[in-house]
This record gives structure tokens, C-alpha cells and sequence, in this order.
């Protein structure tokens, strides 16, 4: 199969993989039976593409689209709390035009940045199969080809999104330091890409999980996209 040369050819191919049969099988049935919240809308059902610039100075590497979230609306971390968080504080940090993501025609834009998940497809409990996770990792690795002429910064949200990004890179023939760094809110490492050093930078990812508990403030939050967005060419 010959991979894409562009962003448009990404997208087109990623919204409509079928590759792993569990989460097709799961997405479909999310967006039939649908919230009774949102039963009125029609859900998007399909693999989420990633969102924002097509030359981005920063990448926000996330886990995986959520069933009500972004499987309902077809935009990364649009229609859930995480993505009230993620976006309020790109916001802030003068990484986002609006402090909401609402749906695909609400005039949101990202500034210098792009944001994609390890696993397009939303996994029951959030929880992606190695498998799954594996059958997901050429999209990564395709859209990592085509903005590294660009990308500056990784922002991986969560463990997941910071080893997807490691592989992405080890795969791509990126220099990863050794042994393996690790994930930790406000950790990094400098990975040597095609087009010079890329910083990693980790953060908890804006789950309910860590957000309720407080595990993750919008301080902490803050913090890490602001360090991202001060090292990114505008
Ligand atoms: Fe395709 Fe990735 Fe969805 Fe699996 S998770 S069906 S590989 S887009």
C-alpha cells in the first residue's frame, strides 16, 4: 500500500481504516446508540483525524478519541471534559484562537500546533489492545513523516502518548536517548529527528481521572503547553 504524501491523503485514509474489527465494531455502536444527552445528534463513528496546523511547531500526541467525545463530534478532544481542559489552557498559553472546542464548525484554530492521538479509533475503557495500538502505529508514523520538516515540540498527554511517540521516533530513525525516558508530568527528553533536535515534554493527560482528583491543576497544565508554545516559531 503506498503511504500518504500529504496531510489531506492522511486523513482521508485514516477516517476510513477498519483495520482492528473490536473498535470498528465499538465506535459503530457508540455512535448508533448514542448518550441520551446527545441523542439528537448524529455521531461522527468513524477514526478521528488529527486537528490544527498542517506545518505545526508543536504536536500534541493524546491516547485516543473518546466514545461520547470525540467519536460523537469527529475532532480531537472535542465534546468532553478533557477537552475542555486541553483547550482552555491552549488557549491561555496562545496555542488556540477560542478557549472551547465545540464541533467541527464552531471556527476553532490552532496556533502552530496540531493534535492527534496514538490510537484513532475510541477503545471500550479507553483501553486500546497492544494489537489495536500496533494496527494505529503507521497513521502515527505516516503523520510524523509529513510535519517533522516543522514540529519543534512534543506534547505527549499521558504514559501512552509518550511511548507512542518514543516508537514513533525509533521507527522513523529519530536519535531516542537511552535507556528509554520517562514519562512524568514535566519530563523530557531530546529526541534528534530528520530536521534537528525535538524536545518531548510530558504531561498528565487531562483525564476526569486526573483533573478531579487533582492530580493535574490548570497551573501544571499551563506550564508545560506554555514552555511548549514559547519554544515554537509563530
Ligand atoms: Fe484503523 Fe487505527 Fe481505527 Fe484501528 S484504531 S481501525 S488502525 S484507525
Amino acid at each position: 500500500m503506498s503511504r500518504p504524501t500529504t496531510i489531506a491523503e492522511l486523513d482521508a485514509g485514516i477516517v476510513d481504516c477498519r483495520r482492528c474489527p473490536r473498535l470498528v465494531a465499538w465506535r459503530e455502536k457508540v455512535a448508533r446508540e448514542k448518550r441520551a444527552a446527545f441523542a439528537e445528534e448524529t455521531y461522527w463513528g468513524r477514526p478521528v483525524p488529527g486537528f490544527g496546523s498542517t506545518e505545526p511547531g508543536l504536536l500534541i500526541v493524546g491516547l485516543a478519541p473518546a466514545a461520547h467525545g470525540a467519536n460523537r463530534t469527529g475532532r480531537m478532544f472535542t465534546g468532553d471534559r478533557s477537552g475542555d481542559w486541553l483547550y482552555a489552557s491552549m488557549h491561555r498559553v496562545g496555542l488556540a484562537s477560542q478557549p472551547t472546542s465545540t464541533g467541527l464548525d464552531d471556527g476553532l484554530e490552532l496556533i502552530g500546533a496540531r493534535i492527534l492521538s496514538a490510537v484513532r479509533c475510541a477503545p471500550p475503557d479507553n483501553k486500546p489492545s497492544t494489537e489495536e495500538k500496533e494496527n494505529c502505529a503507521p497513521w502515527l508514523d505516516d503523520e510524523l513523516r509529513l510535519v517533522s520538516p516543522s514540529v519543534q515540540v512534543i506534547v505527549a498527554l499521558g504514559a501512552i502518548g509518550w511511548d507512542a511517540a518514543l516508537r514513533a521516533a525509533r521507527r522513523a530513525g529519530w536519535t531516542v536517548p537511552k535507556p528509554k525516558p520517562r514519562f512524568g508530568h514535566g519530563a523530557e527528553a531530546i529526541l534528534g529527528g530528520p530536521h534537528g533536535d525535538v524536545l518531548l515534554l510530558g504531561s498528565y493527560h487531562p483525564s476526569q481521572q486526573n483533573t478531579f482528583t487533582g492530580r493535574l491543576t490548570e497551573p501544571m497544565l499551563d506550564d508545560v503547553l506554555g514552555r511548549a508554545a514559547a519554544m515554537i516559531e509563530p
